[in-house]
């Protein structure tokens, strides 16, 4: 999971992302409007947490661009515009009843209020993931395999399987798109948040390491183009 934090306040930003790596989350974290308007034109992101009070940013620093009024809602309202469907959570210390419902119409998937709990956080990120991908369902099953995002626990036909946090954000990509092709790019995406260094042959260790512990017919590959999740036991 690929979530891109768009947040000014840097002991906030320091400690949402650290605990959300261990999570399993990859987080590019952003601090204005300038650099999340270029970050969401170029990248995908599987989820954005959105602060509303932000600098603009860009080229001359805070306050040099045309309109200082511009805030997290006014990068919401350009996403939405440009029909970007990409799940915003905004997370905010403005309370008010208005500012919940501004938010909400202007595109915002959910609301939360700083201070927040890391869990509901957590939790909020699930759901709305859930909501995107057409799920009712909070755990995620593809035949013998069951995957539960909250508990971070997966099972073989009942059998619990010890994952890394890589192996599970692989599996977890894999599940969320059952028989779909995912490139190498596409699973590193998943994986890796701008400035890690990428080990070069990392997802084809974490897939042998999927296969052994799942079962070498689960995962297939079509060689140079990426893998997928075989109809194996599928019900
Ligand atoms: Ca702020």
């Amino acid at each position: 999971m690929r979530l891109l934090l768009v947040e000014d306040d840097r002991m906030i930003g320091e400690a949402l992302r650290a605990a959300l790596r261990p999570e399993g989350f990859a987080v590019d974290w952003v601090r204005d409007l300038a650099a999340a308007r270029a970050a969401l034109g170029t990248e995908r992101f599987d989820l954005v947490l959105l602060d509303l009070g932000l600098p603009v940013g860009g080229p001359g620093g805070p306050g040099s661009a045309s309109d200082p009024s511009a805030d997290g809602l006014t990068l919401l309202g350009e996403l939405r515009q440009r029909s970007d469907t990409t799940p915003v959570i905004v997370l905010t210390a403005r309370d008010g009843p208005g500012d919940r419902v501004r938010g909400l119409d202007t595109g915002a998937d959910d609301y939360l209020v700083k201070p927040f709990e890391f869990d509901e956080l957590t939790a909020r990120i699930r759901a709305v993931l859930r909501r995107h991908g057409g799920r009712a369902q909070p755990v995620l099953r593809h035949g013998a395999i069951v995957l539960d995002p909250a508990t971070r626990q997966v099972q073989v036909a009942g059998e619990p399987v010890l994952l890394s946090a890589r192996e599970f954000a692989v599996l977890e990509a894999l599940m969320q798109r059952p028989g779909a092709l995912l490139s190498r790019a596409q699973l590193e995406d998943k994986l890796y948040g701008w400035g890690e260094e990428i080990e070069s042959n990392a997802v084809s260790v974490y897939v042998h390491q999927l296969r052994r512990k799942l079962g070498a017919e689960r995962i297939g590959t079509v060689r140079g183009v990426g893998y997928f999740l075989t109809p194996v036991d599928a019900a």
